[in-house]
């Protein structure tokens, strides 16, 4: 039997409660797949940090990292702030320590799920570039000043080239599940030097991927695009800032931040949340929609299965998918998709979506 270890952690706000329902729909899968999960929690949250000081370490990060992968929330609250006057959460740090370098936000408009837009076959993936970018010079040193500051956009050949082979692939994966195969690069070459060089390296990556269509918009045209006709995009790669804020974006036309996972990954690490933030506006109201955790908790054994070769893993992400897919049809919905359940009832129901449609398995030993 296939065992995997997995660090949690579940964060502030909602990010303990999705956790629950994320973690109740995998031991489900643990009952019908030939598969053991261990878990590993740990509490780093801006509630820690507010109440100790104690914030995430490279050693806390050493441990966590020699996991198969790791589980995470939300984590932030508005007024728990560092030194800096940075809202506090350990994302940033795990994307610099195990040098993930793209996020990958798949958005898909799902059966019984209204699109803010008029478009019916939205399903895209975006990746945005989280290593660089906008964010480069994130530990610059730098005086504090009311007057002026800066921030730094830097963009490299070695994690372009990353990017781009991996968005490809991607789109390589996904056109075996139906989707065109198209990738269409978001950035701004008209006028930022960095997007000149992200331009290039991307003109010769699609060059020897010649069997995945590719096309590139300048940032502002495509974000029109993406209201105006969603469905001709297929994966996005883009950025660090273009890719977050193109990321939101894609969220809000599929209904939101409650059914938008992501994936953090390098080529060996990877780090599984929701695209969504602490919410602490609903924390502790049971409003809060469970699917975006529980989509990423699949995405997660989606890429334990790729990076192990493990089919039996792949299944189990495909099934709680489905399962997510035949709740989403009939409800039972939370308020942010207009419905009135709970986070448990919308639990519950996937729970029952995935024991009604698979056998119970036999493990080996
Ligand atoms: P961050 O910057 O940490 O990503 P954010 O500022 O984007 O956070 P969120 O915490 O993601 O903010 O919340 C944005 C809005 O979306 C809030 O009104 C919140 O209640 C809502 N929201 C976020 N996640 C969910 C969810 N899982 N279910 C329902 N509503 C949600």
């Amino acid at each position: 039997m296939a065992h995997y270890n997995i660090s949690v952690i579940p964060g502030d706000g909602i990010g303990p409660e999705v956790m629950d329902s994320a973690l109740a729909v995998l031991g489900e899968s643990e009952k019908h797949f030939d598969l053991q999960l261990s878990y590993t929690t740990y509490d780093f949250s801006a509630d820690l940090y507010r109440r100790t000081g104690r914030k995430i370490t490279e050693a806390d990060m050493d441990v966590i990292g020699a996991t198969d992968a790791v589980l995470f929330g939300a984590m932030g609250l508005p007024d728990v702030r560092d030194p800096e006057g940075l809202e506090l959460g350990a994302q940033v740090e795990m994307r610099a320590h195990y040098k993930l370098f793209a996020s990958l936000r798949p958005v898909k408009l799902f059966q019984g799920v209204e699109s803010a837009v008029k478009a019916h076959n939205v399903d895209m993936l975006v990746i945005r570039e989280t290593s660089e970018g906008m964010f480069a010079g994130l530990h610059d040193s730098h005086e504090p000043s009311d007057e002026q500051a800066t921030d730094r956009m830097t963009i490299t050949r070695a994690t372009s080239e990353k990017l781009f082979d991996l968005a490809f692939s991607e789109a390589r994966a996904r056109r075996r599940r139906g989707t065109p195969g198209r990738v269409t690069l978001l950035h701004k070459s008209n006028a930022l030097r960095s997007n000149v060089l992200m331009e290039k390296v991307f003109d010769e990556v699609a060059a020897r991927n010649t069997d995945i269509e590719s096309s590139k918009y300048y940032i502002d045209a495509g974000s029109m695009y993406m209201v105006t006709d969603p469905e001709r995009f297929d994966v996005i790669v883009s950025e660090n800032i273009f890719g977050d804020i193109t990321s939101e974006i894609a969220a809000g036309l599929v209904g939101g931040l409650g059914v938008a996972p992501s994936a953090d990954v390098s080529l060996s690490h990877g780090v599984f949340q929701p695209s969504h933030g602490s919410a602490p506006d609903i924390a502790g109201t049971g409003q809060a929609n469970p699917i975006a955790m529980i989509l990423s908790a699949a995405m997660m054994l989606g890429w334990l299965g790729e990076q192990r070769g493990d089919e039996t893993c792949r299944q189990a992400a495909r099934s709680i998918n489905q399962a997510v897919e035949q709740v989403l049809a009939t409800g039972p919905r939370t308020r942010d998709l207009g419905g009135n359940a709970t986070t448990r009832q919308v639990t519950d129901a996937v729970l029952q979506a995935l024991a009604s449609t698979l056998p119970a398995t036999t493990h080996s030993l």
